[in-house]
């Protein structure tokens, strides 16, 4: 028995312009300022996406509006380690959640490695894992590699690029910490360069949630047919997105939203339900976790009108 054929029947109606008018009420959170780039964005945007496992697209007004996709892109970079190293990735980071922010300056005791690949720490390591010779091809197939999620080419907004580059003090250091620790093999700048074109990648809430429908399709895009990863690499994905994906936030996330969900600092938040849609919500203004605050109220309110909830019984 498929117990959420109800909740695709119910997505494919969903109002999702009157939910986007209920969460924009939220006047809530503040806008990142890491970088200018970010400090810029319009605290009004607020954006919802959903993309069925049978390919139907739904989108609500502003669903055309892109911000660079940041922490968003890091269950992708893991998918994509996993597919180049052929599962070896997952000897070189850890897999538990760490309780703490999403760049704290902390790897696995013991090991060195990076405690998760949804922290920054991880991230940096999965990116240095993607084939290509050097920066720009390792830099040009992530790139790929996200239009193939996406379904549509995928292009990073240079000035982001860089700014991240520029200022992302804490990931020069975390990158330092892992050459020392002996579980980086890219030189520390050239990992932090690569990291900072993924997180630059610009894409709107429709390329977001197809992304999480290719994840929550058993890796296999539901517009394009093309399978991005193997299944294996996307359950991977999905259960690590489940336990680390809004870092010191996941248990609660868990809890209310009971769907596998990555935040970033953007705005953007890509949820993947497996067998039934992918979806995001991209609204600027985060709580101290980092997570849109929009875009946890978006997500709440999809997982209970739909039953998206994993943990949630049906047969009572
Ligand atoms: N570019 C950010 C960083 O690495 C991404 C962080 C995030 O979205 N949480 O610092």
């Amino acid at each position: 028995m498929d117990r959420f054929a109800d909740a695709r029947a119910g997505a494919r109606t969903y109002d999702l312009d009157g939910l986007r008018e209920r969460v924009l009420t939220e006047r809530g959170g503040q806008v990142d300022e890491s970088i200018p780039q970010l400090a810029a964005a319009d605290p009004d945007l607020c954006a919802i996406a959903l993309v069925l496992a049978e390919g139907t697209v739904r989108a609500s007004a502003q669903a055309e509006v892109a911000v660079s996709v940041q922490s968003a892109v890091k269950p992708f970079l893991f998918a994509l380690a996993l597919l180049d190293t052929g599962g070896a990735a997952l000897e070189r980071v850890g897999i538990e959640p760490t309780g703490e922010s999403f760049d704290a300056i902390k790897l696995e005791a013991g090991t060195g490695r990076p405690p998760n690949p949804m922290v920054n720490a991880g991230a940096l390591l999965t990116a240095s894992l993607v084939h290509g010779a050097d920066v720009a091809a390792r830099g040009e197939r992530i790139v790929a590699g996200l239009s193939a999620f996406a379904g549509q080419d995928l292009r990073v907004d240079e000035d982001v690029a860089r700014s991240e580059h520029l200022l992302g003090d804490r990931n020069h250091a975390l990158a330092h910490l892992m050459r020392a620790e002996g579980t980086l093999e890219v030189s520390a700048d050239d990992a932090v360069a690569v990291y900072a074109r993924a997180c630059a990648v610009l894409v709107d809430a429709r390329a977001l949630a197809v992304m999480g429908a290719t994840l929550a399709c058993a890796g296999r895009n539901p517009l394009s047919g093309e399978q991005v990863v193997p299944a294996s690499v996307a359950r991977d994905v999905v259960s690590v997105m489940a336990t680390c994906g809004v870092y010191d936030g996941s248990g609660r996330w868990m809890r209310s939203v009971g769907v596998a969900g990555k935040s970033s600092v953007s705005g953007g938040i890509v949820l993947s339900a497996p067998g039934v849609l992918g979806a995001a919500v991209i609204s600027p203004p985060l709580d101290e976790q980092g997570t849109s605050v929009r875009g946890r109220a978006a997500c709440e309110a999809l997982s209970a009108d739909l039953g998206l909830h994993v943990f949630a019984s049906h047969s009572a």
